[in-house]
């Protein structure tokens, strides 16, 4: 008894408390980035400490290690994580790897993944449990393809995709959910900011779970957009991918 609030304890010190922030910005390199861009990035992207704005950098695996002992001012991420804990599986990077290297967030579940990896909600599930368990804050992305948003199905395909890709162990302390429409990511096209609202609401509210939740929106977001998205009440940041790329024009998005 006495042991395991000595360990729950421990574990709060460890795991970021997502409350202590007011938003959140996530850069997702996708697969991009060398020794010498991380470089120049970081010379450029300068915030300010003690900034209230919690940012990650999510650069490929490889460069993770690098990321973290060069890092200002920001946390690090990975783009993805095995749903394995260890074992024979060749290739595969797990969530006790990412931990010993003090990666405090991980995407999962992104469009790409679940289009060209053919990742499906159990996989994200597995996943998600996996960084749970080691204290890393799941990012998990759902969204509407641009066919489904057509039909009218984009809040049947989010609660599909919460329902089965988040495990019981997930909850507003420990997951953030990304809200990514498909056919928004690296586009150019974005929903109305009427559309991103209603449907942010809609994922608080289909179940009462959800209401706590922080929720960023994800899709060709850029300098010229981002304030007002980000404004919107029930919007706790942006996930960026191509505009992420830039130091000058993610500080921006950041600092406006
Ligand atoms: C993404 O990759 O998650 C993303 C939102 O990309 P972009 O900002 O380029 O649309």
């Amino acid at each position: 008894m006495f042991a395991s609030i000595i360990i729950v304890s421990i574990m709060e010190i460890i795991m970021i408390n997502l409350d202590n922030f007011s938003s959140f910005f996530v850069a997702n390199w996708k697969l991009n980035g060398n020794y010498k861009f991380i470089d120049n990035f970081i010379e450029e992207f300068e915030i300010p400490d003690n900034n209230s704005k919690c940012i990650v950098i999510c650069p490929t695996f490889i460069y993770l290690d690098y990321t973290i002992k060069n890092k200002n001012n920001f946390y690090l991420g990975a783009q993805n994580v095995s749903q394995y804990e260890g074992g024979a599986y060749t290739g595969e990077i797990s969530s006790t790897s990412l931990k010993e290297l003090g990666i405090e967030f991980c995407i999962i579940g992104h469009s790409e993944r679940r289009q060209f990896f053919k990742e499906e909600n159990k996989n994200v599930n597995l996943k998600c449990s996996q960084l749970i368990k080691q204290q890393i804050i799941p990012i998990i992305c759902i969204g509407e393809t641009l066919e489904e948003k057509k039909n009218g199905k984009t809040n049947e395909i989010l609660a599909i995709q919460l329902k089965e890709g988040l495990p019981e162990s997930s909850n507003y302390t420990n997951t953030i959910i990304a809200y990514e429409p498909v056919w928004a990511i690296g586009t150019g096209l974005t929903p109305t900011l009427e559309e991103i609202y209603e449907t942010h609401e809609f994922i608080k509210k289909h179940n009462t779970k959800f209401i706590n939740y922080k929720i960023l929106y994800g899709g060709s977001v850029k300098v010229s957009n981002a304030k007002e998205i980000t404004s919107l009440s029930n919007v706790d940041g942006a996930l960026i991918g191509g505009a992420s790329l830039k130091a000058n024009e993610f500080k921006k998005i950041i600092q406006d």
